[in-house]
């Protein structure tokens, strides 16, 4: 979809999240920069250690001593939230997490929860805040949801309990839904039935939804663009159709190819060698050069930047240096991608 000239609802600029401890600063989040749209699902994957729970994380105003939001922007609206400014739209951005017994308090019951939730944020209270409770769970699909509602987390299944957790975050009245691994924790079959669940409640609530996840199979089912983030920064930035059919990122092909299903049968399932590693020091060559099978000596001296790679398409890669010429009519980097 052409979002050309709409104000986004979030817009990441520079983003830069630290950790001091005392031998050392992390760059756990080292200049990134998205935007996400009115009703529009945007992805950041990468493997673990790789920045994306921290920049949810950020966004939402969760980063705790020794981690701080160092420098960049995070506008909501339009309005800057850096600086201790998130509890004016506090109700507006809400996140799911992967682990939903953590989630949810187990000395409460669910419907508790989901009411507190509702007069914090809707201001309704009594019969009012029961009823739309009820109307939650059913929406998220817990059969029973009348009687269930005085149910206690643990009387419910680990797909029913996140899809609770999905309705607390709705009681909120968010217009942004931050996703971080909401699936990981469940069974295949049940995962398929949240990523389902998220994308009808997208329609239904008119939602824009952020999904963190490693899992590169999940990106293709549910995001309209990706984001793929490797040691602190986005390297690849694409609609999702895009990415797929024309990777460009030497590891964004790397976890393409490690999706079931996209290898012959008797292949084995390729991996990436070696693990992400912890940026502590500003970036003066490529992070990924260790684990590149494609890098030459300039990957080791210098630090790649985006540069623009197809339309609406761009990544952070020496070996596409002036290799794209953009045609009239295509709409280049636009926004939505990382900048
Ligand atoms: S800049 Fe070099 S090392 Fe980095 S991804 Fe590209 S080819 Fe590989």
């Amino acid at each position: 979809m052409d979002r050309t000239g709409e104000d986004p609802l979030l817009a990441v600029e520079d983003l830069q999240t630290v950790f001091h401890t005392d031998k050392e600063t992390i760059r756990a989040v080292d200049g990134v920069s998205f935007d996400v749209h009115p009703g529009e699902t945007v992805g950041i994957v990468g493997e673990s250690g790789s920045g994306k729970s921290v920049t949810a994380r950020s966004i939402l105003g969760l980063i705790e001593e020794p981690g701080v939001v160092e420098a960049g922007s995070i506008r909501f609206r339009g309005d800057e939230l850096t600086g201790g400014n998130w509890d004016a739209h506090r109700g507006d951005l809400a996140i799911v997490f992967q682990d939903p017994i953590n989630s949810m308090n187990p000395v409460y019951t669910v419907g508790n929860q989901i009411r507190e939730a509702l007069r914090i944020h809707q201001d309704l209270r009594g019969t009012a805040a029961r009823e739309e409770a009820v109307r939650l769970l059913e929406a998220v699909g817990i059969p029973d949801a009348p009687r269930r509602v005085d149910e206690y987390p643990h009387q419910f299944s680990g797909g029913m309990r996140q899809r609770a957790v999905i309705a607390m975050a709705l009681a909120c009245d968010p217009d942004l839904l931050v996703c971080d691994e909401p699936t990981t924790a469940l069974d295949v079959t049940i995962q398929a039935q949240i990523l389902d669940l998220l994308e009808e409640l997208q329609a239904e609530e008119d939602l824009a939804i952020l999904f963190i996840t490693h899992d590169m199979g999940v990106i293709e089912e549910t995001t309209d663009r990706v984001n793929v983030m490797y040691a602190g920064e986005i390297v690849e930035t694409a609609p999702i159709d895009r990415l797929f059919e024309s990777p460009k990122h030497p590891y964004t092909r790397g976890l393409l190819a490690s999706i079931p299903g996209r290898t012959a049968r008797d292949e084995r399932l390729p991996t990436i060698e070696g693990e992400v590693p912890t940026p502590t020091e500003e970036a003066t060559a490529c992070r990924f050069a260790d684990r590149c099978a494609e890098s030459f000596d300039a990957c080791e001296r210098v630090h790649p930047g985006h540069v623009t790679v197809g339309p609406d398409h761009s990544a952070a890669c020496l070996l596409h240096e002036q290799e794209y010429e953009p045609e009239l009519g295509d709409d280049g980097d636009g926004p939505g991608g990382a900048r």
